[in-house]
């Protein structure tokens, strides 16, 4: 028997350690979680999406009295951005969140399982490596790519 360990690096930087254009991905994901629909569990999430062609498109949860009719952030804007724009690259991803105080969260918020594998589905069309950015209210977690929070993931074959 082997075993092995699968590593997630993960950078937690200050807001101003980033890059200018990762700064404004992060603030238009904050923007975003005031689109947010989520009158149930009034956790308010926003995504930015940066494409190769340059467009940044945006998704906030968009919950449902059906609750499994709703959806996250995340897949709202790459559905939404793929839809709109199929031969665009992904390039990165920031995420914010609100909590139900209604204040950006502490600690970065992650996306979910069903939201990494969606993901997954466009870095592998983008041939490269999607960066994350989870925004907390005063530190971002970068991630260097989607696969890299999917340990094992169930892939294309
Ligand atoms: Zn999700």
């Amino acid at each position: 028997m082997k075993t092995f360990d699968v590593i997630t690096p993960i950078k937690a930087l200050d807001f101003d350690e980033l890059s200018i254009q990762e700064q404004n991905l992060v603030e238009i994901a904050r923007d975003a979680t005031y689109r947010s629909y989520a009158p149930y569990s009034h956790f308010r999430v926003g995504a930015a999406i940066l494409l190769s062609n340059g467009e940044v498109v945006t998704g906030a949860n968009q919950e449902n009295a059906a609750y499994p009719s709703g959806t996250c952030a995340e897949r709202s804007a790459c559905f939404y951005a793929h839809a709109q724009y199929p031969d665009a690259r992904f390039l990165k991803i920031a995420i914010a969140a609100r909590g139900t105080d209604g204040e950006f969260v502490t600690e970065p918020a992650a996306p979910c399982g069903a939201c990494r594998q969606a993901l997954l589905e466009y870095e592998t069309l983008a041939g490269a490596p999607v960066e994350i950015l989870l925004a907390g209210r005063d530190k971002v977690y970068r991630l260097e790519s989607v696969r890299s929070t999917l340990p094992l993931a169930f892939d294309s074959f």
